[in-house]
């Protein structure tokens, strides 16, 4: 039988889908324990954000080297121009640059931090590292580059190798520039030109500068007293040592390895590293929800049926609302919002308990089993999916050490220490994720007037679709605050990406030189993401982590976009069809 290759919507649970014969009681009594974890978790580490560090200097240095790219050759200055630069070389930059290509544009350049380009996926080579969106829906350009996935979830190397052929296929690895940082972009109000300084003494100057920097791509470390100390060998996720490791772990059969995080890059590392080392410490704060990964081959009986255009219809379906049935209409318009937001409530609480049913059906050891189990709504944090990661912690070699909540707060020469307990490591892993949507990150951009946009940031931040923002004309900023956040990320990115292109090709096409959102379209936007904010107290009643900015209180326009992802595309559309209600352009 051919298998089911259809999209598989994440995060959505509907008040239609709340079945169950339990008293309201027992949900109460779950939401209870939710928000004592929470608040457990809260007064742990009450600083929020600024608990993590993503200044990675001095002795933390180490921490942000790159390990894939070799030496780092010295190279002259490059001092010239072209038409579109941009600031990273991921998925952002590489959609983006393909519909500019069919636009007609020829002076394409990416600037990226690594040797190569693939931005997460050339970052992130941790063993196991893969993609939990269907691989079919998540690798973009699929129909242009007449390419079908080899499986239904793909794996890093696999979409690390789809960067690069989408890089050679739309010839953009001509004019890159690998292993150099971004360090200042500064607007030339005279010559309608960016001016864009590097770490490598390089001048470029660019017509339009597109921030694609990436929503997660500074390492960031828990500040933990001692750290620095450790006498072993230590590194990031997203930095792997293979050296030290070797390509299957092997260097690892004599090592005591220890990990601290349990989040998305944690989980799919832990069962290849508890298969390799001696011995394998897991640090846990706050345990992830584990769903099935329903992974296989690619049928090539159903890939071959495709028709061309078959991802961008694919899609399009996705976005498309569920069809309701009239009887269900009919109980929709019934239910009063308290009663929508109780069903909602009690539908996640059943997943949530499906979850930790499956906890206790693998993992062998009961106090295992009950430190593992997640204690808040699904979507507090990002879920993950892995099949592997539960049935790790039955290896003998394998050891939770869960710190209820609290968190590792020492580390000596030898390793993390809990309730007096020293932990003796070889290697200590860090699987701490990363700093949270900045735009200009190593970067100092400064618009009209010499401002710099942390300092126009500082009151809230002010765009229009999260892409443009007053007085930094032909500057687009892709996956940043105020645009809509998608589990499939690089369905936003592409929504963004050929907007993106359609403003750069309506401003060439007309004569213009610059193009910049008007304050009245920006205001219009701002108060957009604000009346869809805070509707409900879901972020503050979730425990801490980075979707809710560590339960720090935020500005309710400094996040992205609430109204959904279809509106969100509605509104490009509106504001592309209208462009001189939404732009200033101008000549030089
Ligand atoms: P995360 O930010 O999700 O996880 C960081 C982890 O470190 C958390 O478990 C956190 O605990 C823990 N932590 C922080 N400080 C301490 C401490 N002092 N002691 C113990 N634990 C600590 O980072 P990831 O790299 O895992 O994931 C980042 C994002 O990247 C994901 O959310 C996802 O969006 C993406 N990703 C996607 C993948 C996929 O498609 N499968 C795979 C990997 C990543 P706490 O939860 O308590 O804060």
């Amino acid at each position: 039988m051919e298998k089911e290759h259809g999209t598989a919507p994440i995060g959505t649970i509907s008040p239609l889908s709340a079945k169950s014969d339990r008293p309201q009681e027992y949900y109460e009594q779950i939401k209870k324990k939710f928000a004592e974890e929470r608040d457990l978790r809260l007064s742990y580490r009450p600083e929020g954000t600024a608990q993590y560090t993503s200044d990675l200097s001095g002795e933390l240095a180490k921490y942000e080297i790159d390990p894939y790219g070799g030496e780092i050759k010295p190279r002259e200055p490059i001092n010239d121009t072209v038409e579109c630069l941009f600031i990273g070389g991921g998925f952002s930059a590489l959609l983006t640059s393909a519909r500019l290509r069919e636009c007609g544009v020829e002076s394409i350049r990416i600037v990226e931090r690594g040797a190569d380009v693939g931005g997460t996926w050339y970052w992130n080579r941790y063993p196991g590292a893969a993609c939990d969106v269907v691989a079919y829906d998540y690798l973009p350009l699929l129909d242009e580059m007449g390419y079908v996935p080899t499986r239904h979830y793909a794996q890093g190397p696999e979409i690390f190798g789809h960067c690069q052929a989408i890089a050679r296929k739309y010839n953009l690895y001509e004019l890159a520039v690998f292993q150099t940082t971004v360090t200042s972009t500064t607007w030339d109000e005279d010559e309608k030109m960016w001016n864009i300084g590097t770490d490598r003494g390089d001048r470029l100057k660019a017509r339009f500068v597109i921030c694609a920097n990436g929503t997660l791509s500074k390492p960031k470390l828990s500040k933990i007293s001692g750290m620095e100390s450790f006498k072993g060998h230590s590194f990031h996720t997203s930095r792997w040592d293979y050296n030290y490791t070797k390509a299957d772990l092997s260097g690892l059969a004599d090592k005591v390895v220890g990990i601290i995080g349990t989040g998305a890059s944690a989980v799919q590392a832990i069962p290849r590293l508890g298969a390799a080392a001696k011995e394998l410490y897991v640090f846990q704060r706050t345990p992830s929800s584990i769903d099935i990964k329903d992974d296989w081959e690619t049928d090539q009986k159903w890939a071959a049926k495709l028709h061309p255009g078959w991802q961008a219809k694919r899609r399009a379906e996705a976005r498309r609302e569920p069809e309701l049935t009239e009887k269900q209409k009919a109980e929709l318009a019934a239910m009063s919002p308290e009663e929508k937001v109780r069903r909602q409530e009690n539908a996640n609480i059943n997943y949530m308990m499906r979850i930790h049913k499956r906890i206790e059906e693998i993992v062998e050891d009961k106090a295992t089993a009950e430190a593992l189990k997640p204690w808040y709504m699904f979507m507090c944090k990002r879920p993950c999916f892995d099949n592997y990661y539960l049935p790790t912690y039955n290896r003998p070699n394998v050891h939770l050490v869960d710190t209820h909540g609290k968190g590792i707060t020492e580390i000596t020469a030898k390793g993390p220490v809990f309730e007096g307990k020293q932990y003796e490591v070889d290697v200590l892993i860090y699987a701490t994720g990363f700093e949270v949507q900045k735009t200009g990150i190593y970067n100092q951009i400064k618009g009209e007037h010499g401002l710099d946009l942390n300092d126009k940031y500082r009151d809230g931040i002010r765009t229009l679709l999260g892409i443009h923002t007053h007085g930094f004309p032909n500057l687009f900023i892709m996956g940043g605050y105020q645009a809509s956040f998608q589990f499939n990320l690089t369905d936003m990115l592409q929504s963004q990406g050929d907007h993106i292109a359609a403003c750069i090709d309506y401003t060439r096409r007309h004569g213009y030189d610059s193009i910049d959102v008007t304050p009245e379209a920006e205001e219009w936007w701002v108060q957009e993401v604000i009346e869809h904010r805070g509707k409900t107290t879901r972020n503050q009643d979730c425990t801490p982590g980075y979707y809710n900015f560590e339960g720090e209180f935020q500005r309710r326009q400094d996040g992205n976009y609430n109204g959904g992802f279809n509106r969100y595309c509605n509104h490009l559309d509106e504001v592309k069809a209208k462009m001189e209600a939404h732009f200033v352009f101008e000549k030089k």
